[in-house]
């Protein structure tokens, strides 16, 4: 993978362009498409993004997100789009399979490929430029850099503050996390300077959902929530009942194993969710137990240090069982 940097002079030639990013994207993830997408157009590009499945209703205010499409929904229309693609740009994720089911597609096309993103363990011999940074608070912060670094800044609009102020928000945990460096900061001022109302943003990012989504949250944290003070976590294990009876749409829940990490000492939180194609796993971390290790080695997923995710094709009893086991596993990790 040649770098980002040896991509920036082939910018000023007009390309065929898809955006795509990992499935259910969140707000790093539709954030840092949007701003890359805004940019590019600026520059006389043709971008369509495609997004692998549907994304949260919570994203919706993002400008540009009406163009997206969804593979899942109009799955002929985006190949047509994608067998035409001269370049693909494929971020916040690193290895095809979290496209879901546009993996095999994906992995066909001939054009070229760039990866933008902060994971761990990148496969980069699937593309041809890139940047992978695990330093990175957000895939955003790279687009940011990305535009600044080519001689752009006078190209970011408030649309683009917008996009990427919200990357910066969700994958810093609103400026909380180890990742959260003096740059980002620093980004955030420039944004400010360049007109940014962020306070829009946190209202769109966190006080935009239904009553149902939260009465989900205080049923969910009386009823499924586990704490095991021995080994210092806490597990939260939701049925598809409880899917169905709250009405749970993709994305309301979002920040929900960010809770229990509130509890004094815990240093692991686990959430499992029942979904139909299969137990989708999320790991929170607090210092130094290594969530991208523990989802990799166990669930066949993967992520940061501190944040993570995974997936079983077993029954959620199974599923959990399997992490109650390896709990013991690790109980040195977790003291
Ligand atoms: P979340 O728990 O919010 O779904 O994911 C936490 C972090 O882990 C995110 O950065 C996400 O992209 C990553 N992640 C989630 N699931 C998986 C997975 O199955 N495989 C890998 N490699 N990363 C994942
Ligand atoms: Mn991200």
């Amino acid at each position: 993978m040649k770098s980002i940097q040896e991509f920036y002079p082939l910018l000023s030639t007009p390309r065929q362009v898809v955006i795509t990013t990992h499935q259910k994207p969140d707000a790093d993830a539709m954030g840092s498409s949007l701003a890359l997408r805004h940019f590019l157009v600026q520059l006389g590009h043709t971008v369509t993004i495609i997004s692998p499945t549907n994304w949260a209703d919570w994203v919706n205010w993002m400008p540009g997100v009406d163009k997206v499409m969804d593979y899942e929904k109009n799955k002929q229309a985006a190949e047509i789009i994608l067998d035409k693609a001269e370049w693909l740009f494929c971020l916040d994720f690193n290895i095809f399979h979290r496209t879901k089911t546009m993996t095999e597609k994906l992995k066909q096309l001939s054009c070229i490929k760039i990866l933008i993103d902060h994971h761990q363990e990148p496969d980069i011999v699937s593309f041809d430029y890139g940047i992978s940074n695990t330093a990175k608070s957000s895939t955003c912060e790279i687009v940011y850099d990305l535009i600044i670094d080519s001689g752009n800044g006078e190209k970011i609009t408030e649309e683009i503050s917008e996009c990427i102020y919200a990357g910066l928000v969700g994958d810093t945990g609103s400026f909380r996390f180890q990742s959260t460096h003096a740059g980002v900061h620093k980004i955030v001022a420039d944004l400010k300077t360049r007109g940014l109302k962020h306070g829009n943003v946190h209202d769109n990012l966190f006080d935009n959902f239904l009553e149902n989504r939260l009465r989900f949250v205080g049923h969910v944290l009386l009823h499924r929530m586990e704490v095991f003070y021995e080994y210092n976590t806490v597990l939260i294990a939701i049925p598809k009942s409880d899917i169905y009876k709250f009405q749970i749409k993709t994305g309301d829940t979002e920040g929900l194993v960010n809770f229990p990490q509130t509890i004094q000492g815990i240093k692991l939180v686990a959430l499992v969710i029942d979904r139909d194609e299969e137990r989708k796993w999320s790991f929170r971390s607090k210092g130094d137990f290594d969530c991208n290790t523990f989802a990799r080695k166990y669930f066949e997923g993967g992520g940061h240090f501190n944040a993570a995710g995974g997936r079983s094709n077993d029954s959620l009893e199974k599923t959990v069982d399997h992490f109650k086991e390896v709990l013991k596993e690790n109980s040195k990790l977790l003291q």
